[in-house]
């Protein structure tokens, strides 16, 4: 009988990606994100309110499926024993999980309506050291389905399971349910890990990865855990914001060349780029660039296979975090820049949670809806 033993990889979209100028003006929120100067949110129902009426030791409603194997290697995980129930205690206003990849985490819930100002709304609640990168998380996600500069709207609704973490990056989104009355529709994200993958992703209710991914015969990094910027937008013909993607993955992860091609340059501009790759395509008309590198093992004249191994991902340069910046730019003295995810040379695809693990996700998704109950 035939076991799936890995996620099941055969979700390719039926059409090529289109639509290359208009993502790109929805991408734009990224950079509007991180100078926090967008859309506001309000507070519509407030956490401490709904937790005073839970008994503090309370235990939540006990979910039971078979431990994950991985869960030892969580950082911070208790004893594996431990993992056979998934479950959660709340603690003033905080729930404790247990069971699985959840072991250990501290989470809260959070809900929002929107008003008129994200940050300071998300601040009335959430702690001031936290709440802009919060905020600063909920748009990342959200920059994946709609524009956020023109669809969110007055009276949007957000519902968040998020855990802190004592060390970087801090925080967590485990669930975000968005809910837009201008585009009338409902988004709903739910983290998931498998034991078989190095990092979690996003799931709707049906176990569909939501944030696509590089093919890996195309893709410039295979192991990263998630997207922090895209490209922005192109205004009156100049490039303006960030070209590239960013890839946020460990110092020394493998980095590959996206398509066959010749070396142009190495380590220009380092104070920048740090140590950095240029490949010229010309049947593609486009050049990749490969920024912030811990180790480049091209040199300018050599040429590379597709998936060829030219270097590892570092943190050098204007980078304030490990991550491989990938950019995809024309030849010509435009220097359009494409979304990767758009640019028809790259293949894309969606995860599907695959029957061996399908259990776990739906109790993890009741874990889920029972927090949302309680808090
Ligand atoms: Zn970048």
């Amino acid at each position: 009988m035939h076991r799936p033993t890995v996620l099941d990889k055969q979700n390719w979209p039926d059409k090529k990606p289109r639509r290359k100028s208009r993502m790109g003006m929805g991408l734009f929120l990224l950079l509007m994100t991180f100078n926090a100067a967008f859309i506001a949110f309000s507070v519509s129902s407030s956490r401490t309110e709904a937790n005073s009426s839970l008994n503090s030791s309370e235990p939540g409603e006990g979910l039971t499926f078979a431990p994950f194997q991985s869960a030892r290697k969580v950082k911070g995980a208790r004893a594996v024993v431990a993992a056979s129930r998934v479950s959660f205690q709340s603690f003033g206003d905080k729930f404790q999980l247990s069971g699985g990849y959840l072991e250990g985490k501290e989470v809260r819930t959070l809900r929002l309506t929107v008003q008129s100002s994200l940050s300071f709304s998300v601040c009335r609640i959430v702690s001031e050291d936290q709440c802009r990168a919060l905020a600063a998380r909920i748009a990342r996600k959200l920059a994946w389905f709609l524009d956020v500069n023109k669809d969110i709207r007055k009276g949007d609704k957000v519902v968040l399971i998020y855990e802190n973490l004592p060390a970087e990056p801090g925080l967590k989104i485990l669930k975000m349910d968005y809910f837009s009355g201008y585009l009338n529709k409902k988004l709903e994200m739910n983290f998931f890990k498998t034991p078989e993958m190095n990092y979690g992703s996003y799931f709707d209710r049906r176990g569909k990865e939501m944030i696509s991914r590089l093919d890996s015969r195309t893709t410039p990094i295979r192991n990263y855990s998630e997207i922090t910027a895209l490209p922005g937008e192109m205004r009156h013909g100049h490039l303006s914001g960030h070209a590239g993607t960013d890839f946020k993955a460990e110092v020394g992860t493998p980095v590959f060349s996206s398509f066959p091609g010749r070396v142009t340059r190495t380590n220009w501009n380092t104070g920048k780029n740090g140590y950095c790759i240029e490949v010229d395509h010309p049947d593609k008309d486009v050049k990749t660039l490969y920024l912030h590198l811990d180790k480049v093992l091209v040199r300018p004249g050599q040429w590379v296979g597709q998936g060829i191994k030219i270097g590892h991902s570092g943190n050098t340069g204007r980078s304030y975090a490990p991550h491989l910046h990938y950019e995809i730019k024309s030849r010509d003295r435009k220097k359009t820049v494409y979304n990767p995810f758009i640019f028809k040379y790259h293949k894309k695809y969606s995860r599907t949670i695959s029957n061996k693990f399908r259990k776990n996700f739906e109790k993890t998704i009741r874990l889920y809806d029972s927090l949302l109950q309680a808090g």
